[in-house]
């Protein structure tokens, strides 16, 4: 049932005492760095977990401008790999793993895995991006160690995708949810039903924010258990917190990193079970850890024990990032909530994007909704009474008035990598 089952049930004085050890040396690690050798260099041995809140806050911004080197701790010669963030909201950062490092991460990602219920007699296809995106060889160190058949097929290629699924009798997918969306439609194209003509038990899905209605809707296609899988490069990869077979939040692996909620105004840490920043201290990491790292991510420590016997504790589904809010005529909005929202209307296929423009100086939200042809009647009054509804259920949930419009399947944009949902199309900074 665990894969290294005395340390993920470490009674909480032990994961104390031992995170209080690693943090210390990491700390001293750190302050190789020349980034670290600044900023820390006021902070003694600390002799209490508590005296974290004290240590100044990393930020990705650091990162940028400490390049290419600044937060090295290591001599160049003992760093095996380099691995980037996607960049998603900026330049990338780089990031540097030791030999140590890999093999650190390939446990954890193994341990992730176990957690899910994937077993050495599985056959893992892994379609994330292999590359400087650590989805993909992040996960396929784990996947060997655990001991998986592995088929690194990396993204895109739907047709491919399932052949290989098909021939080989695939039973594990690490994909990303909207990724997966769009290969369900692919099978369904070319006649293939996952639930029928495939072997497939367990997805990991991760790498971007997703509503559990949408976790629910891919476990229904395919018939078979999602996982939400949570990882950024600044601390590894994927395999940072993970779901257990409950389902139920992300156990975030505690010999591996220290979890901080913190309020992202105010800054001040928040008890467990507020929702706020996920602030995360890498205390595993040789070649370049990072300390106090605010992640942006928005979500809450879940107080209570897990019933799983994981003494590890979890978080919930990541909200969203602090940045990812929009001000729609100044009434704060996530983009979750309108995911949401789309999930619960059977007729709406899912794939949808979010487009923010100012109109004579008001801001107007747009939702472009690929149109579900099986729920469809084709009748041009039942699509006018469907777009009312679904407007009306957006107004409620965000309180403003969106434009929902219906475009042909096929026609939003579609990536290989993470989904860009939203367009923001109003003048900055005016
Ligand atoms: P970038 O920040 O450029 O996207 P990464 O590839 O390192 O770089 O992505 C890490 C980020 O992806 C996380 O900080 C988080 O915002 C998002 N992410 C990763 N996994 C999940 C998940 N399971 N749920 C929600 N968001 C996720
Ligand atoms: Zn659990």
């Amino acid at each position: 049932m665990f894969w290294q089952q005395e340390i993920e049930t470490m009674q909480r004085n032990d994961i104390d005492k031992m995170q209080l050890r690693m943090l210390n040396d990491t700390i001293t690690r750190a302050k190789k760095s020349e980034f670290y050798s600044k900023k820390l260099s006021n902070i003694k041995p600390l002799t209490d977990l508590g005296q974290l809140k004290d240590i100044p806050f990393t930020v990705k911004d650091d990162l940028r401008k400490a390049f290419p080197y600044g937060f090295l701790c290591v001599p160049i010669d003992e760093v095996v790999r380099l691995h980037s963030s996607s960049g998603t909201t900026g330049n990338p950062t780089v990031i540097y793993h030791t030999a140590e490092d890999i093999n650190n991460w390939a446990n954890i990602s193994a341990r992730s895995m176990f957690t899910a219920g994937a077993r050495k007699s599985d056959v893992f296809q892994n379609t994330m991006g292999y590359g400087l995106f650590t989805g993909g060889l992040g996960f396929h160190y784990g996947a060997e160690k655990l001991g998986m058949m592995t088929i690194p097929i990396g993204p895109g290629n739907s047709k491919r995708q399932a052949w290989f699924m098909k021939n080989f009798g695939t039973t594990v997918v690490h994909i990303i949810p909207s990724y997966a969306l769009r290969l369900y439609y692919s099978m369904k194209e070319d006649g293939i039903d996952p639930k029928k003509d495939l072997k497939l038990k367990i997805f990991f899905i991760g790498a971007e924010q997703h509503t559990e209605e949408l976790r629910r809707e891919i476990q229904d296609l395919y018939g078979l258990k999602a996982f939400n899988s949570y990882g950024l490069s600044e601390i590894s990869g994927p395999g940072v917190a993970f779901e257990c077979e409950k389902q139920h939040g992300m156990h975030i692996w505690e010999d591996f990193v220290i979890p901080e909620i913190i309020d992202p105004e105010t800054l001040e840490v928040l008890p467990d079970g507020q929702e706020g920043e996920l602030v995360l201290t890498a205390i595993n990491r040789i070649a370049m850890p990072v300390i106090r790292y605010r992640t942006r991510d928005l979500t809450a420590i879940i107080p209570e024990p897990c019933s799983c016997g994981r003494t590890h504790r979890r978080i919930a589904r990541i909200k969203g990032r602090s940045d990812d809010m929009m001000i729609i005529n100044g009434v704060n909005i996530f983009p979750e909530q309108i995911e949401r929202t789309i999930m619960n209307i059977p007729e709406a296929s899912k794939n949808y994007i979010i487009e923010i423009a100012e109109r004579n100086y008001m801001d107007k939200l747009s939702i472009k909704i690929e149109i579900n042809d099986d729920a469809f009647s084709g009748k041009l009054e039942d699509l006018e009474k469907l777009k009312c509804r679904i407007e009306a259920d957006l107004k409620a949930e965000t309180g403003v008035s969106p434009d929902v419009s219906f475009v042909d399947r096929g026609t939003l944009p579609a990536g290989e990598g993470k989904a860009k949902r939203v367009y923001d199309l109003r003048k900055k900074g005016d």
